[in-house]
């Protein structure tokens, strides 16, 4: 099922001004918006509303793939879940704190780690944790791919399983993975006792993920240097193994050029397979793989 990308066609001003601007703006709005104010607590949750409404009019007015567009049952399908999903994904991050501040804390002052630049520009700060949670997601996701048990612990493969991707698929996980999702950026932030900035990196990752799956024409050049681009994620998203196995790093790309797995390739299909299993069989994925499933590590042999 090929799904042919629409490229912004020499003329059509808006899908133009989307196609280079789009990505960079969003960043800029978003960082900034957090820096006036970076003790704010409803920042994040008024980010994630804010992201999908951009870029979920931008995707139905202007699609990279028209043939992804969801119509109105999937779409309220996706954001129900998503609203599900966050849920439970704030809650669970409340219980990394929970479980890990005191023995992280003593961990730190044990072994003298008391090295965080506090005193730096916050901005500066954002980025350290953004580009040091992402290196340790960058490991764990890719073990996801490697090891078929951690497959299937995470549950990675209901994410890879949607024939049609968009910005909400940024929050469509399956509930158990939201536990490896969080831990990168809680061990960083716990471990090296951040402080404020790690509010910063967390809006700009879920800023990120949110574009590397829209479902828009946008331009990867310079900005996909660091940056990982919805070409580059959509590449990851593809139903062929071997392509699949590339692009780990859903919001920074740096890693995958440094170790190797980086690809740039505009892809044709994604999914775990030919069809699109039910949500059903979705949520049974930790237990159960479908019996068309491509790329689950292993699908190979
Ligand atoms: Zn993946």
């Amino acid at each position: 099922m090929t799904q042919p990308l629409v490229t912004p066609v020499e003329g059509s001003t808006p899908r133009q001004v989307l196609f280079y601007c789009l990505q960079p703006l969003l960043l800029i709005i978003v960082i900034g918006h957090w820096y006036l104010d970076p003790l704010q607590e409803e920042t994040y949750l008024l980010t994630i509303v804010f992201v999908q409404l951009v870029l979920g009019f931008s995707e139905h007015y202007f699609p990279g793939r028209p043939a992804w567009l969801t119509n109105a049952r999937e779409k309220t399908r996706n954001v129900t879940l998503v609203v599900i999903l966050s849920t439970i994904a704030l809650y669970l991050s409340g219980l990394y704190q929970t479980w890990l501040t005191g023995p992280l804390e003593v961990f730190r002052h044990s072994i003298g780690l008391d090295i965080w630049p506090h005193e730096w520009p916050l901005l500066v700060q954002l980025f350290m944790v953004f580009f040091l949670s992402e290196l340790l997601w960058y490991w764990m996701h890719r073990a996801e791919h490697r090891w078929f048990l951690v497959w299937r612990l995470s549950g990675h493969g209901s994410h890879h399983s949607f024939k049609k991707l968009g910005a909400l698929n940024f929050g469509l996980n399956h509930p158990i993975e939201y536990f490896f999702i969080l831990l990168p950026s809680a061990l960083v932030e716990l471990t090296f006792g951040v402080g404020v900035a790690a509010a910063g990196a967390a809006i700009l990752t879920v800023t990120q993920t949110s574009v590397a799956h829209a479902n828009i024409a946008l331009n990867s050049r310079g900005i996909g240097l660091a940056f990982t681009t919805n070409k580059y994620h959509i590449c990851h998203h593809s139903a062929v193994l071997q392509e699949s196995n590339t692009n780990y790093g859903c919001s920074t790309i740096v890693w995958d050029r440094l170790f190797g797995t980086f690809l740039d390739k505009t892809i044709d299909e994604t999914g775990t397979g030919p069809t699109e299993p039910t949500m059903w069989e979705k949520f049974l994925m930790p237990f159960k793989e479908p019996d068309d499933t491509a790329i689950a590590p292993g699908s190979e042999q």
